[in-house]
């Protein structure tokens, strides 16, 4: 016979009917956690000496350290030096179960999770799936040009810009080799100046001498910013410097230029259009789908509106933390979609539920802000530390060292360390694989890539 649930209002799971004899039900109350990143791992933690069973569930078997990323697009990181399995970060804690599996959405009604392929109940729910990226509603761009928020993601990014050069290399038509050398980077926050400056220093140091057609430091790299400055948010000071550096490199900075269209092999500007192969696509990000399931679809930027504690309004058993909440500061500003902010958010979301299950009520969140850094390249960044703006070299090594600090292991600390040290003394880019099979005469597409691109169409 089949085993039925009953749910009374409550946190208690009560099972009726019960088949012969089995492992005793677990009476502890039951912790679901949607999403293995910041902030999904932080909540995780702190629930571990609370009386509760937990489960996270994650899409990926892995962590991604997405701070790092744009250093795999680029060749600088290898995937496994930014990534580690979910299942190995909590394997002593032994409240905590780890399940692969895509969420599709949640019953609020029946307190469950909707897996693609079953259900989980849940007592108390923390989702944190972060975000995705947002074409503004020109959903057709991303074929074309590639965000940056998965480790897909990013080794598309470093096969359309490796394999450029080596096409560029058979090319004859001068205006074909121009578009293929041409880089497009749109969106200039963070990852669009860690993506831009990493490209100069492929194209003008890690490539210098291997091409014998073209000379790689001939390549064209823009980034297209649509507001008035780059790295909105920081001081005006360190948004100069970073400018500054990135015009060193040899980045065309477009600030004030809003992309009107993106198609294969061209971007349209309001002044030109401009003949590029290769354009990412770092302008923007939403909340993940599954906020519209809590509230989130009339939201500003997709993210789903929370209490001071970081509960639903209306579900006071269900938490959001991370990229996906809209959480706001002590001054009532929108905090920004930050590790920090996710770990710190992540980690009270697990010690509310804790405080509920005592029977105590939960906290507010008072977010501590550590501060910002975008790095530009090798030896350049720009950091804001409290009252401390920092640019240059100075500013570089502390986000080294952060950045390795935070790495989830002592393996993953040890790896970048040593590919950090090889590149500083050889400034190559260990990392410089072409993978998938390209199955279009211009080689930019793999079959899966086609594949994917013919589903959604299908779908759509
Ligand atoms: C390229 C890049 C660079 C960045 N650089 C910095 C930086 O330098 N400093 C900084 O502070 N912040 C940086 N950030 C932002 C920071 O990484 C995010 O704020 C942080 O990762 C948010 O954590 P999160 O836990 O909310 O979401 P995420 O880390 O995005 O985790 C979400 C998790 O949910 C899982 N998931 C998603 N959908 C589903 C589903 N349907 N079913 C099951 N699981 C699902 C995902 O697999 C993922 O593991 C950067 C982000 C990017 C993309």
């Amino acid at each position: 016979m089949a085993t039925m649930l009953s749910r009374e209002p409550g946190p208690q799971l009560h099972l009726v009917d019960a088949p012969e004899p089995q492992a005793p039900v677990d009476p502890r109350p039951h912790v679901v956690i949607l999403g293995g990143g910041f902030a999904g791992l932080s909540a995780a933690k702190a629930l571990r000496k609370a009386p509760v069973r937990v489960t996270l569930i994650d899409k990926r078997n892995f962590h991604l350290f997405q701070p790092l990323l744009y250093q795999v697009a680029t060749a600088s990181l290898s995937p496994a030096e930014v990534a580690y399995p979910i299942r190995a970060i909590l394997r002593r804690q032994r409240n905590v179960t780890v399940l692969l599996g895509e969420v599709t959405g949640i019953d609020l009604d029946r307190w469950e999770v909707v897996l693609k392929d079953g259900r989980v109940p849940y007592d108390y729910l923390i989702v944190t799936t972060g975000t995705q990226s947002s074409y503004f509603g020109h959903d057709d761009w991303s074929q074309v040009a590639p965000g940056l928020k998965s480790m897909e993601e990013a080794l598309t990014i470093r096969r359309k810009v490796f394999r450029a050069f080596e096409l560029a290399e058979r090319e004859t038509d001068p205006d074909r080799r121009r578009a293929l050398l041409t880089f497009v980077v749109v969106g200039g926050g963070a990852t669009g100046v860690e993506l831009a400056g990493a490209l100069a220093e492929i194209s003008r140091q890690t490539l210098r001498d291997e091409f014998r057609t073209f000379d790689p430091a001939d390549a064209r790299i823009l980034l297209v910013e649509g507001g008035p400055t780059l790295l909105r948010g920081y001081p005006e000071r360190l948004t100069t410097a970073a400018r500054r550096s990135l015009e060193k490199l040899g980045v065309e900075v477009r600030t004030g230029t809003r992309v009107q269209d993106i198609a294969p092999g061209r971007v349209r500007l309001p002044d030109e259009t401009i003949a590029a192969e290769t354009v990412l696509w770092a302008a923007g990000v939403t909340g993940h789908e599954l906020g519209n399931d809590l509230g989130a679809s009339h939201s500003r930027g997709g993210r789903v509106p929370v209490l001071d504690t970081l509960q639903l309004a209306a579900h006071r058993n269900i938490f959001v933390a991370g990229d996906l909440a809209a959480s706001v500061g002590k001054n009532g500003e929108d905090l920004p979609g930050v590790a920090q902010v996710a770990m710190q958010g992540g980690k009270l979301a697990g010690k509310n539920v804790a405080r509920l299950v005592k029977g105590k009520a939960p906290k507010p969140f008072h977010y501590f802000d550590k501060g910002n850094m975008a790095t530009i390249g090798w030896n350049r960044a720009v950091a804001q530390i409290g009252p401390l703006q920092l640019s240059g070299f100075v500013a570089w090594a502390i986000w080294a060292l952060i950045h390795i600090a935070y790495l989830i292991t002592y393996r993953s600390r040890a790896a970048v360390m040593l590919q950090w040290a090889w590149a500083w003394i050889t400034r190559n880019r260990a990392a410089r694989l072409i993978t998938g099979v390209p199955s279009t005469t211009d080689g930019t597409r793999t079959r899966e890539e086609l594949a994917d691109i013919d589903t959604e169409a299908r779908a759509a």
